[in-house]
This record gives structure tokens, sequence and C-alpha cells, in this order.
């Protein structure tokens, strides 16, 4: 069928809207009509070709829809059907076997390869394959998932448009607290960064009744947002001259955990100085070659550093859990949100990548 898809051609080109082929679903997919789609980093970091994704492709991977049409094999989901989409995962490897989908085995080649899990494509343009992103590819009007990247959303007085970023950005920021650190009552913790990682890592903190929550940034508007969502205290790392002081001065000599979700060496290496001894380091952002002095900095003081990706979640349990949370009122993540229209994709990515917005959605019709 013919689609409406944002086509990238060449490395840092701006999104282009271009109609495209979309093949029938196969076994055990899904041809969902996109209701929204959330505008993350990884979609620009692919766009710029930092990850390798072949061109041309369609990137997006914080989608969700209505069910059109399902391929043999699926027996869980119709017609009609409300779904949010996450990563891809095999399924079948120890990772996953194991409730660890986010450490796949094969997460890259299934997320990054530019083919769906069978290794076959569904995009094309004048006969010429286009790459899947995420096995989603959800900038665009409709979309070929799998079904094991689909949940199913039952509520049907929630906006479906609002749950696409829980998928992603926001599973991998709340999945960090909540499934990985578990911090018991009275716990300390500092989230450097106050994008959607962050933001919903406070949520999460909060859920959890730590008793100190230190937002660090320094956007002051997002400062105060975050103080909104549940931080105790903030720290704008442009108004003080030694971040990790203040959060030692703040908890009494440091937190018993500290989320780096900036991406940023210097960042990773606060985060870890403003843990206690003991205390656990936990890396979001995508971090590139990082100093430190093992014996200084980590293991004198008994500390653990340690890299999750999304949220260490397993999406169709924690995500429904996130959308009760977000029903009684204690995960309250629509306040991150901003709609855009479908067209105008790159002002989207332009207002998030300035601040101006933390998670800007696309809305399709
Ligand atoms: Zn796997």
């Amino acid at each position: 069928m013919k689609i409406k898809a944002a086509v990238i051609h060449e490395a840092g080109q701006p999104f282009q809207i271009e109609e495209v082929d979309l093949a029938a679903p196969k076994t055990g997919e899904l041809l969902v009509k996109i209701v929204a789609c959330g505008v993350c980093h990884t979609d620009e970091v692919a766009q710029n070709q930092i990850i390798p994704v072949p061109l041309p492709a369609v990137f997006g991977h914080e989608g969700c829809g209505i069910v059109e049409d399902v391929g043999e094999g699926v027996e869980d989901l119709k017609k009609g059907d409300r779904v949010s989409f996450s990563f891809g995962y095999c399924g079948k490897c120890e990772n996953c076997m194991t409730a660890h989908q986010h450490a796949c085995e094969h997460f890259n080649e299934i997320n990054f390869g530019g083919v769906m899990s069978d290794g076959t494509t569904r995009l094309s343009q004048n006969g010429v394959k286009l790459s899947s992103f995420f096995g989603q590819s959800s900038f665009a009007t409709y979309s070929v998932v799998h079904q094991d990247s689909a949940i199913k959303v039952t509520d049907d007085d929630i906006d479906l448009a609002l749950l696409g970023p829980l998928g992603c950005g926001i599973q991998t920021g709340a999945g960090a607290v909540l499934n990985r650190l578990k911090p018991s009552f009275g716990s300390t913790i500092a989230v450097f960064g106050c994008g959607t990682v962050g933001m919903s890592a406070i949520m999460a903190a909060k859920i959890t009744g730590c008793a100190k929550i230190i937002a660090v940034g320094g956007n002051p508007k997002s400062l105060e947002l975050a103080k909104e969502l549940g931080a105790t205290h903030t720290v704008n790392r442009k108004e003080v001259e030694d971040v990790v002081a203040e959060v030692k001065k703040i908890t009494d000599g440091g937190t018993h955990y500290s989320i780096d979700t900036t991406g940023v060496g210097d960042f990773v290496r606060k985060a870890l100085a403003s843990v206690r001894f003991m205390g656990t380091c936990v890396v979001l952002g995508a971090t590139g070659d990082l100093t430190i002095n093992v014996q200084e900095e980590l293991m004198g003081d008994a500390k653990s550093l340690i890299g999750i990706t999304e949220g260490d979640s397993i999406p169709k349990l924690f995500i429904p859990r996130l959308i009760e949370y977000y029903k009684r009122g204690q995960f309250p993540f629509d306040k991150l949100t901003k709609f855009y229209s479908f067209e105008d994709i790159n002002q989207a990515i332009t207002d998030s990548h300035s601040g101006k917005v933390i998670k800007a959605v696309l809305k399709m019709s």
C-alpha cells in the first residue's frame, strides 16, 4: 500500500515526507495506522549516521496507533485494537529468555540493522528498499510492526497519542529506578539532566519514596518542572561552582544513587563522584570515551558504575504499569509533552534539540 513517511536519503539531511510503499504484514506482524510518534534523540543520532542505519531509511521509534490488519499467527491482537510500540527483540536468546529483552543479543540487528526480525524489509520507494528502524519506522502514516513490540492499550479513556514515548525515553528513565535500582525507603538519588529520561527517573524516584531527589540541570524552566514532578532539590550547574560538593552538602556526604542521562563524560564522572560509599551510579546516556581513576573514583569507595538501556524493562508488563500510575496522578508524564503536526517534524527536532520542548510528539492526522 502507498503511505506517507519521513525519509532520510543522506546523512544529516532534513526529514522529507514522501510517498513510499509498505508491504503487508507477515507472520506475527501487525499493520498499524499510526496516531502519533515521539521524537527522540536517537532518531537524530541515526539521521546523522552516528548510528549507521543503512540509508535510505524511515526512522521513528516511539509510535502508537490502531491495528488495521494482522498477519498469520497473531492471536492476541485484532483490527481496531489500540497499541503502543516498544523496541524489537528476538525472544529466543539467553537474555530474552531470562526477561532482559533490552539486552537481547540481537538488539542491534533488529533495531538498527535496517530490517525486520526476519531479515527482510517492508518499506520501499520506486523499487528501492528503505531501512526500518526499531522494527517500526513510525515517522509514517502506517507501520508494520512485530506483535512482540506492540503493547495493547485497554483503557479507552486515555489519550493514545501520549503513549508512544513510554516505549523508549520514558521507560529508560523510569525503568532504571523501578526495575533496576529499586531504592529502599529513605534513599537519596541525584539525576543529571532534565530531559525526558531524567524527568521520568525523577517521577519514578518519587513513586519509590526516595527521601531526597536532586535534579541537576542547566535550564531554570526545566528545573522548575523537575520540582513539580518530584525533585526535592535542584542544582543549577551554571550557577554553582562545584556540582558534586552541592549534592554532597544536600545529602550529608553523597547520595545512595545517581543517574546520568546526559551522555557527557564529564557529567558521568560527576554523577559517580556524587554517590556515597557503596553507592551506585547508572549511565543512561550514550557516552563516548571516559577516563576515571578506578581505585580512587570507583573501587576504593566500593561504588558501582552500571549501564542500562531501555530501563531494563519488559515493555508488555512495564508500560501498562506506568499507565496505571499515570491514571492515579503519580506519573504525570503528559507534562513533558508538546504535540506537533507530522509536517512540522523538522521543527519538532529543532525545538527538542534547543531545549524549548522536552518531549515533542508528532500527530499523524
Ligand atoms: Zn534476544
